[in-house]
């Protein structure tokens, strides 16, 4: 783990269970109690009936990209050195969607709807960050 010099995730009280749950290798979800609705990023309400009555799931972490790009060059100062990368949207199973980077891939054969599965990458002592990889098995 080399000093690390992009920009950290916001650690709040409800974000932190999310990254607690990376460290240990688990990609968590929210889901409502009251009315089904799966919910990421954390959040303290429901988005679809506004309880309160949400819970902790842990994500099989496989899913599909959505979509994606690759950036070769004029990628912001601080993510200048990992040229090329590609930041994905990624479909989880479990009917959320969020956005990390694809890895362990060459980057010319990632295509939409290309199964994908999560890996953790330990970025700081306190911060490990979820990216995608193309599934296996
Ligand atoms: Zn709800």
């Amino acid at each position: 783990m080399s000093e690390y010099k992009k920009p950290l995730p916001l650690i709040t009280e409800l974000s932190k269970v999310f990254y607690d749950g990376c460290k240990e290798e688990k990609l968590l979800y929210q889901q409502c109690k009251d009315c089904d609705e799966v919910v990421f990023f954390p959040k303290q309400l429901c988005s679809n009936c506004m309880g309160h009555n949400l819970e902790w799931k842990e994500s099989k972490g496989k899913g599909k990209i959505h979509t994606f790009t690759v950036t070769y060059d004029s990628a912001p100062p601080e993510f200048a050195a990992d040229c090329p990368y590609s930041l994905a949207i990624i479909n989880l199973d479990e009917g959320f969607s969020m956005m990390s980077n694809i890895v362990e891939c060459d980057l010319e054969k990632i295509t939409c709807d290309m199964p994908v599965e999560v890996v953790f990458e330990p970025i700081t002592p306190e911060i490990t960050l979820p990216r995608f990889r193309p599934a296996r098995g």
